[in-house]
C-alpha cells in the first residue's frame, strides 16, 4: 500500500502536524507492507526532507513551481492529481486545517476516490482501511470502511503520535516540477496581515491550556488569562462564544469547529461546557473549571470545580501562583513549540 502524506503549507512555522501524519502513515504502511510518500508543496529548508524521512517517510517529494510560493488550492489540486496519477496511493492523509478542508474533498472527487473529513484515527483491520470520525458533536464516533480509492482523509491534530525520529532511516528526496496546461490561479494574494497569536505557545501541543468563555465578560479580561498562561508556560484557548464576539482570535477556538487539545491541564473559565466545546478538550488529563452556575455542564467533565466568579477568582489565583513561583520558579517545558 502506498500512502501519501500532504505536508501542510503551515509546516514552515510548525512541523508538528506533518510529523504526526508521517508517523501515523508509517505505522499503517508497516501493517500493510507499504511505503510512505511525503509531499511538500513548496520549498522548505533542506533539512525538512531528512526530518520527514527520520519520522517514517520513504520518499519526500519537493514540489517546485513559482505558483506554489503561496498556498492556493487551485494550484495544489492539479499537483496532487499528477502525483496520485503517478504513484496510485490507496490512502492520502492531510491535516484537518483550513488547507486540508479545502483540498481533500476536491482531490477525492477528481480521482474518483472516497473522502472522510475531520478524522480522529485511521487503522487497518483485516486488510481494510478503517477511518474513525466523531459524529453528533463528538458524542459518538463512527468507523468507516471507504470503498473507493484513493481514500483521502483530513486528520485532526494529535490523532496520531509523531513517533520517535530515527536518524539512521534512509529515504529519497525527489523534486517534482508539475505541468500546468493553463494558469489555474483564481485568487491573487493582495496582503498578508500578521496574526498576533503567532509565536505564542502552540495550543494543540501545550501542556497547559487556559481557556475563557462568555463568562469572561469581555476582551479586556482575557489579558488575565494571558498572564496566567504565561506563568504556567501554557496557551490561551477560548469557547466559540468568545471567538464569535471577537474577544480573541478564531484560531484560539477549542471544540468541534475549532482545535482539539489534549493538555495535561485544561483550565476553563466562564465556559458552560456545551458538547461542541467539550469534544475539543475532554481528552485533557486534568480539567478544572470555574463557573458561577453550579449546574453548568462543564462540571460534569471537570476533575476540579470552583463555583465562583472569574473576576475575583482569577486575580487571586494569579497572585497565589506568583507568590509560589517567587520562591520556587517553574521551569519551562524542554521543547517549547510556537503556534502556527
Ligand atoms: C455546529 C456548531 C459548532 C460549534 N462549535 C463550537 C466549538 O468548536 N467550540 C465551542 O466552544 N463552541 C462551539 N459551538 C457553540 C456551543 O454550542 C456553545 O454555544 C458555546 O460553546 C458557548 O460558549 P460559552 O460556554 O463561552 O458561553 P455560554 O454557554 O454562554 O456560557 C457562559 C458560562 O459562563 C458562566 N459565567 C457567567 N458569568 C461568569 C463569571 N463572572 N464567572 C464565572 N462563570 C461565569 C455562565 O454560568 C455560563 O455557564 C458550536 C455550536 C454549533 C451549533
Amino acid at each position: 500500500m502506498t500512502g501519501i502524506v500532504v505536508v501542510s503549507s503551515d509546516d514552515a512555522t510548525d512541523p508538528t502536524g506533518a510529523m504526526e501524519l508521517v508517523g501515523g502513515a508509517r505505522r499503517l504502511a508497516d501493517a500493510a507492507h507499504g511505503s510512505v510518500i511525503a509531499v511538500i508543496p513548496r520549498l522548505r529548508p533542506h533539512e525538512r526532507g531528512a526530518q520527514l524521512i527520520a519520522h517514517g517517510a520513504d520518499v519526500v517529494i519537493n514540489v517546485e513551481h513559482p505558483w506554489l510560493a503561496e498556498y492556493e488550492s487551485d494550484c495544489m489540486l492539479p499537483v496532487l492529481e499528477q502525483i496520485c496519477e503517478r504513484h496510485l496511493p490507496r490512502l492520502v492523509l492531510m491535516e484537518a486545517d483550513s488547507h486540508g478542508h479545502d483540498l481533500a474533498a476536491r482531490l477525492a472527487f477528481r480521482r474518483g476516490g472516497s473522502f472522510v473529513n475531520n478524522s480522529t484515527g485511521v487503522g487497518i483491520i483485516q486488510e481494510e482501511i478503517n477511518v474513525i470520525k466523531p459524529i453528533h458533536g463528538g458524542r459518538a464516533t463512527v468507523t468507516l470502511v471507504p470503498r473507493n480509492f484513493p481514500i483521502v482523509v483530513s486528520v485532526r491534530r494529535t490523532s496520531f503520535q509523531p513517533g520517535v525520529p530515527d536518524g539512521t532511516r534512509t529515504g529519497e528526496v525527489q523534486t517534482f516540477e508539475p505541468r500546468f496546461d493553463h494558469d489555474p490561479r483564481k485568487v491573487r494574494l493582495v496582503e498578508r496581515a500578521s496574526d498576533d497569536s503567532r509565536n505564542r505557545v502552540n495550543l494543540e501541543t501545550a501542556r497547559v491550556v487556559v481557556s475563557g468563555g462568555r463568562g469572561m465578560k469581555g476582551p479586556e479580561h482575557f489579558a488575565r488569562l494571558e498572564a496566567l498562561a504565561r506563568l504556567l508556560h501554557g496557551a490561551v484557548g477560548a469557547s466559540r462564544a468568545a471567538t464569535d464576539a471577537g474577544w480573541v482570535s478564531a484560531a484560539q477556538q477549542v471544540g468541534q469547529t475549532g482545535r482539539t487539545v489534549r493538555p495535561d491541564l485544561y483550565l476553563a473559565f466562564g465556559i458552560s461546557g456545551a458538547v461542541q466545546h467539550v469534544v475539543g478538550m475532554s481528552s485533557s488529563k486534568v480539567i478544572a473549571a470555574v463557573n458561577t452556575d453550579p449546574e453548568a455542564p462543564i462540571f460534569r467533565v471537570a476533575d476540579l470545580g470552583v463555583v465562583g466568579d472569574c473576576a475575583t477568582f482569577l486575580p487571586a489565583l494569579i497572585s497565589e501562583i506568583e507568590r509560589i513561583q517567587a520562591s520556587e520558579p517553574l521551569s519551562p517545558p524542554k521543547t517549547p513549540s510556537v503556534t502556527k
